[in-house]
């Protein structure tokens, strides 16, 4: 680990506890974001001292979820379970210095003094009675834990990069715990050594740690360690104000995958939920980089906005390669009974790809809309569809089977030959389109008849078609 470095560095520290939630993303990417605006480092902290709620299926969800959204990290994850040793030493090295003191009080007598602080309507604290105490009266047998002497007067000052200037009273803090008589750090402790060792020099996190902070500073100050800068991030909040959970839709990065959104879309939008640069809402990743700052990250929280998301996620499909997109849907579609998935397929749906991918906002929708390329004949017939295969219909289908038999089959030939068609019997194109779709598809919506016709090919076009004619 490098100590002392100039430049900047960031880290996220998610605990693997769970999944990894929309705003533990949103703080990965703003200090991704930052660390890559001023040409530093981003680091990747596992945070699992909590040895019981920690589990390595979690750690693995969060490294994909970071994968997936793009957010490289630049140097070996670190897991702060392996660093407790040195953890100790810090507590210990506070011990000598006379900055902490050690604790002899049983967890009985912590009951007590709770209870007895909420019994008279103060806030449960610990009371310093070890504080001063010489430790020749510690009781035998017991095993002390350590505790910061943390300052009584004055009040601790965080200059946060977002919330300003905010204080705390010292009388208001008690003295933490830093080591527990078993020997393990505190996370308070843990974080700090850490930040300090991997060389952090600035903490984006949740607001939500604010006052984690006040006391993670004693620490630094206890130790004579230079602070990191501290950028606390508001929350997000569901769309009724209510913080987020499960009931206000997907809140787990993974399950964004699941339901058809682009990485690239949902890190435009996390970036906007929380930051804006006047009135722009696209922004890809290298304008992000160019353009991120701190000092533009809003004050106040944030709501979480699907329907915006889902279109922002469509205009990233739009924008997105035919291949990639290709790739994604014969994926999903993998998944789905009666296909023939094969190269014909993949062709077919790479050739439609241009007209399929302008209507869809999910690749969820890309992948059920392109599906009728993969099918065989004879095709599923929505409802509706079936309606349009009226007897009439199916001799118009003949003639126009034969009709398209004779043609090129380049989309500008087969558009000419339909129009030719139409124009030759009376009708409007629409009247002609719309029983073709129905054999096509199976289905009342596709992209445009003629590049439709031409993405299936001559022979399964006029098998489609001859199908639904008899
Ligand atoms: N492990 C903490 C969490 O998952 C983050 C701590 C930090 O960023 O300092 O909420």
């Amino acid at each position: 680990m490098t100590q002392g470095s100039t430049a900047i560095r960031t880290r996220f520290a998610p605990s693997p506890t769970g999944l990894l939630h929309i705003g533990g993303a949103r703080t990965a990417l703003f200090n991704y974001l930052y660390s890559r605006h001023v040409g530093g480092a981003f680091l990747l902290r596992v945070e699992d001292t909590d040895r019981e709620r920690s589990t390595d299926a979690a750690t693995q969800v969060i490294l994909e979820g970071l994968d997936w959204l793009g957010l490289t990290r630049d140097e070996q994850t670190v897991f702060q379970s392996s660093r407790a040793d040195r953890h100790a030493v810090v507590a210990y090295q506070l011990l000598e210095t006379g900055k902490a003191y050690r604790c002899w009080c049983s967890a009985e007598e912590l009951r007590q003094m709770r209870e007895q602080a909420v019994a008279e309507g103060r806030s449960p604290r610990y009371d310093g009675r070890w504080r001063d105490r010489d430790p020749a009266e510690a009781p035998a047998g017991v095993k002390p834990s350590i505790r910061l002497k943390a300052p009584q007067e004055g009040e601790t000052v965080v200059e946060d990069m977002v919330q300003g200037t905010v204080r705390v009273a010292n009388a208001e803090m008690d003295d933490m715990i830093i080591l527990r008589s078993d020997g393990t750090p505190t996370y308070l402790h843990a974080v700090v050594v850490d930040d300090h060792d991997m060389g952090i020099t600035h903490v984006i996190r949740g607001d939500d740690h604010l006052t984690n902070t006040f006391r993670q500073v004693q620490i630094f100050q206890a130790m004579g360690w230079d602070q990191p800068r501290f950028a606390h991030i508001p929350l997000i909040h569901g769309a009724d104000g209510a913080k987020l959970s499960k009931r206000h839709g997907a809140v787990s990065v993974l399950e964004f995958r699941e339901q058809g959104f682009l990485p690239e879309a949902v890190c435009n939008y996390l970036l906007r939920l929380g930051w804006s640069h006047g009135d722009l809402e696209v922004v890809d990743r290298d304008e992000a980089i160019r353009l991120f700052d701190i000092a533009d990250v809003n004050r106040g929280a944030s709501r979480m906005d699907y329907a915006k998301l889902t279109n922002l996620n469509g205009i990233y499909i739009r924008k997105a390669d035919d291949d990639r997109l290709t790739r994604e849907v014969l994926q999903r579609l993998a998944h789905q009974p009666h296909l023939s998935l094969g190269s014909i397929a993949a062709a077919r749906i790479r050739a439609l790809m241009p007209q399929l991918k302008e209507r869809a906002k999910t690749l969820v929708e890309l992948a059920n809309a392109a599906a009728f390329l993969a099918r065989v004949v004879p095709l599923p017939m929505e409802p509706k569809a079936e309606a349009q295969l009226t007897a009439e219909a199916k001799l118009l289908l003949r003639d126009v089977g034969s009709a398209l038999g004779e043609t090129d089959f380049t989309v500008a030939a087969i558009d000419a030959a339909l129009r030719g068609f139409a124009e030759a019997t009376g009708r409007k194109l629409g009247q002609v389109a719309q029983p073709l779709r129905a054999a096509l598809t199976g289905s009342t919506v596709s992209p445009g008849i003629d590049a439709t016709i031409a993405a299936l090919g001559r022979e399964e076009a006029l098998a489609r078609i001859s199908a639904a004619a008899r």
